[in-house]
């Protein structure tokens, strides 16, 4: 019987062959890798991965889906169903603590709190591989002094790097989505390109400046750094938090720790 695809699961299969072969030429698939696949759906890209021999490791939420990877590849050694939502999966508990690949075409409508989640695995992370809606993948590879310089460039940037691959048209899905697809790939820094003294201060610094992102950073940062500790990093407090860079966000973090 034919899978009806799930609207509140974000199911937009990927349905072009060319497409799939430049995704799979793309990641590069050996057979010593490990490879967990975020929403596998009807086996699109997995298929090929397992046939590089690849260990490979499929998380998907949709019951009726998972059933039918585990019948379909219940005598492949090298593939292993796992049923449930990778919001709430601890991944390294998937690949028994080992460095692993990570891949995905994304289900668009949990795509940034699934990258941010995904980003809790950067030291076990190889590289990550996924489709996006073309818009998120903008964000994350913008550069600073844009409308799409924000919170998800900033964290992206400071933990990867990211590169934007190649577009994918809404044709090449069924259903097709309604937006414009980009294939990009992360890459975890060996070492983290500036200086962060305390991460959790760091996020709340860039979480609560670009919710305020019209505000002055005299303004929006009010309860946390005056304007003369803003002006002490060499950042003019007139400026919008738009404009500034991962390290300048990174020098007014640990001064908020030196300050706490
Ligand atoms: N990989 C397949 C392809 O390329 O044709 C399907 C991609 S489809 C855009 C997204 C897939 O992610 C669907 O199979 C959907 O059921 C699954 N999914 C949605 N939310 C999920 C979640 N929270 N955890 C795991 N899988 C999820």
């Amino acid at each position: 019987m034919e899978h009806r695809a799930r609207k509140r699961f974000g199911q937009n299969f990927l349905v072009d062959p060319q497409v799939i072969q430049r995704i799979v030429n793309t990641i590069n698939p050996s057979a010593g890798d490990l490879i967990l696949e975020i929403g596998p759906g009807q086996a699109a890209i997995s298929k090929p991965l397992a046939e590089a021999g690849a260990e490979l490791h499929l998380l998907e939420i949709d019951r009726d889906l998972a059933n039918r990877l585990e019948n379909r590849f219940a005598s492949t050694g090298n593939i292993k169903v796992h049923t449930g939502d990778a919001l709430k999966t601890d991944f390294s508990k998937i690949v028994d603590g080992r460095r692993f690949r990570l891949v995905g075409n994304l289900p668009y409508n949990i795509s940034t709190p699934l990258l941010f989640h995904v980003l809790q695995w950067k030291d076990l992370v190889i590289d990550m591989h996924f489709m996006l809606q073309q818009e998120v993948v903008r964000r994350m590879t913008a550069s600073p002094g844009g409308k799409t310089w924000g919170r998800l460039s900033v964290m992206c940037q400071y933990y990867c790097e990211v590169t934007h691959l190649f577009n994918v048209p809404p044709e090449s899905f069924s259903p097709a989505p309604r937006v414009q697809s980009s294939f990009v790939s992360l890459v975890p820094h060996a070492t983290p390109p500036v200086f962060i003294r305390d991460m959790t201060a760091f996020e709340r610094l860039v979480n609560q400046a670009f919710s305020m992102r019209r505000k002055t950073l005299r303004n929006g940062l009010k309860n946390m750094l005056d304007a003369s500790d803003i002006e002490s990093a060499g950042i003019d407090p007139g400026l919008r938090p738009e404009t500034l860079g991962v390290e300048q966000f990174a020098a007014l973090s640990n001064l908020l720790e030196i300050n706490r």
